[in-house]
């Protein structure tokens, strides 16, 4: 009898181990984040006969070469001397910038679960779909499962795959009890629970530096969270306050969601450093609330095609979120690019292009958005934003001007990354 007792007991404890085990596997051996060391590629690229945007206040570089060595721009102009063993990167009249950025992505669709166990091959297709082809050289995630984005960027870095430079925020903070509805609707119940809803300034404190100890670069807050439809549930000043003097102390940005008036006024009043959209109920959002916002130094990332997708009847509904794109910019304000991608599973960026064209922007000011301006912000300008020797060779190659048009920026013919040619139509 007591044999059997003892069986049984070693059973269930090997099943014990076993789970424990699993679990820490699967979700929290990939949770160390640090970024791996930058991989420069070796040898020499050149790009001839190009049409040179070399940051959107310069003059543009006509018939021009761009020469790569050892993954940095080595010589930009027009009497660049080409070695003989360069690879050449077709251009044929193209046009080249600084690579792009997408300053609001996010790896949460299935396909990026347990992104530690799944193929290189699997990931740098699904890589290159949604950022690569695109142009995107580095991006932003504002909050995922860090146990995929770490194991992604991990990945990419260590060389075993071609994907962007990511950043991320690790898990965003919402306001206490106040998970976005669409998120309650998509995610299981028990999901929702784990999602960082913390009910006091010391709760916020800490979630943001095990965050950033983990490894996460950015601090990401629902300063305004759409609890239902119709109705936004402001996060309480002390709460995004206490988040925000914990990343600034650690000397890392926070990006907010602000849904309207409220959620900005957190935002501005918090210290908050990057509005993550537009303000989509623009009610009360007036000049006056965003010349506080930019008197703070706040940039913003308009993410206006995907308020294009809100299901609405209105044929005017962009109209004012447009409207107060425009006034931002009008007001000084820097803006970014972003998509939100992962929450738009339609990756392409023609639409974000049209709608910043609605908002009366030039393309000078939205080669800033995709360039020197996210580059500057996360305090990465002596490295990259513009095609200038010295910087990071990351280069975005276009098929047409988006001077002459804004969407042509969506036409992208190949990308290099820290050297090396990673995407190629
Ligand atoms: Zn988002």
């Amino acid at each position: 009898m007591r044999r059997w007792l003892f069986r049984l007991l070693s059973l269930v404890l090997v099943l014990f181990v076993v789970a424990f085990a699993g679990i820490w596997l699967l979700e929290f051996y990939p949770r160390h984040g640090s970024h791996p060391p930058l991989q420069l590629a070796r040898g020499t690229l050149a790009i001839q006969h190009a049409r040179i945007y070399v940051s959107p206040g310069d003059t543009p570089i006509e018939d021009g070469t761009v020469l790569v060595r050892d993954g940095l721009i080595a010589a930009v102009g027009t009497n660049v001397e080409v070695p003989s063993d360069a690879t050449i990167v077709p251009c044929d009249h193209c046009v080249v910038t600084a690579g792009f950025w997408n300053a609001h992505v996010h790896f949460t669709e299935p396909k990026w679960s347990m992104a530690n166990w799944k193929s290189a091959g699997t990931l740098a297709t699904q890589l290159a779909d949604m950022f690569l082809s695109h142009g995107f050289t580095t991006v932003i995630d504002l909050g995922s499962n860090p146990a995929d984005t770490f194991s992604i960027r991990r990945r990419i870095e260590k060389g075993e795959l071609s994907g962007p430079y990511i950043y991320t925020a690790g898990t965003a903070l919402y306001p206490p009890h106040g998970a976005p509805f669409y998120l309650r609707e998509t995610m299981p119940r028990w999901m929702v629970m784990l999602l960082p809803q913390p009910e006091t300034p010391q709760e916020a404190t800490s979630i943001v530096r095990r965050n950033l100890a983990s490894g996460a670069d950015i601090t990401k807050l629902f300063t305004g969270s759409w609890v239902q439809r119709g109705h936004v549930l402001p996060m309480p000043v002390n709460i995004a306050t206490a988040a925000v003097t914990e990343s600034h102390l650690n000397g890392k940005l926070v990006f907010a969601h602000p849904s309207n008036l409220a959620g900005v006024q957190v935002a501005i009043d918090s210290g908050v450093d990057v509005l993550a959209h537009a303000a989509d109920d623009t009610n009360g959002v007036d000049a006056a609330l965003l010349s506080s916002a930019i008197r703070k130094n706040m940039a913003m990332i308009p993410t206006l095609k995907m308020f294009t997708t809100t299901v609405t009847t209105d044929p005017h509904y962009m109209d004012p979120i447009c409207a107060e794109v425009q006034q931002f910019h009008q007001l000084g304000g820097t803006l970014l690019f972003g998509t939100d991608v992962g929450y738009m599973t339609d990756y392409t960026t023609e639409g974000e292009f049209v709608e910043l064209g609605k908002s009366g922007l030039d393309w000078k000011t939205v080669l800033g958005m995709l360039t020197t301006n996210p580059a500057a912000r996360m305090g990465v300008s002596s490295a990259k934003g513009t095609v200038t020797p010295g910087k990071l060779a990351d280069l975005t190659i276009l098929d047409a001007d988006p001077a002459t048009d804004l969407t042509n920026f969506s036409r992208v013919r190949s990308v290099v990354r820290s050297g090396k040619v990673v995407w190629q139509r």
